[in-house]
């Protein structure tokens, strides 16, 4: 076991210590294991590709409303719009809701 002094009180602790245990000083902050990182990643990622297709989809189905003066026209492509939108939402909300709990549960925490 490799040893080291902590800094404040100067008593000989262990370097995989994450606090002193005679002064409580923390020595090193802990780190998300492997699976934990990666769902950190994921969980960012997801929310960032969602948002992108998202708005890619909202406002293609906005620029194809333009095209059409009809009124029927119009509203069916605003309906089909709002329709996919809901669906992306409704699959989005639930999927980052798991991945922000897995992300809170991989968290760092001490040993
Ligand atoms: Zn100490």
């Amino acid at each position: 076991m490799l040893l080291t002094n902590c800094p404040l009180c100067e008593t000989e602790i262990s370097k995989s210590a994450f606090s002193c245990p005679k002064c409580g000083h923390p020595l090193r902050k802990p780190e998300r294991t492997v699976l934990g990182k990666f769902v950190k990643y994921l969980f960012i990622a997801f929310n960032f590709i969602m948002l992108a297709i998202f708005l890619v989809i909202f406002f293609d189905f906005f620029q194809e409303t333009e095209g059409h003066e009809k009124i029927g026209e119009k509203a069916i492509f605003m309906g089909l719009g709002l329709y996919i939108s809901a669906m992306i939402v409704m699959t989005w909300v639930p999927i980052s809701i798991i991945l922000g709990i897995l992300t809170f549960l991989t968290r760092a925490k001490k040993q």
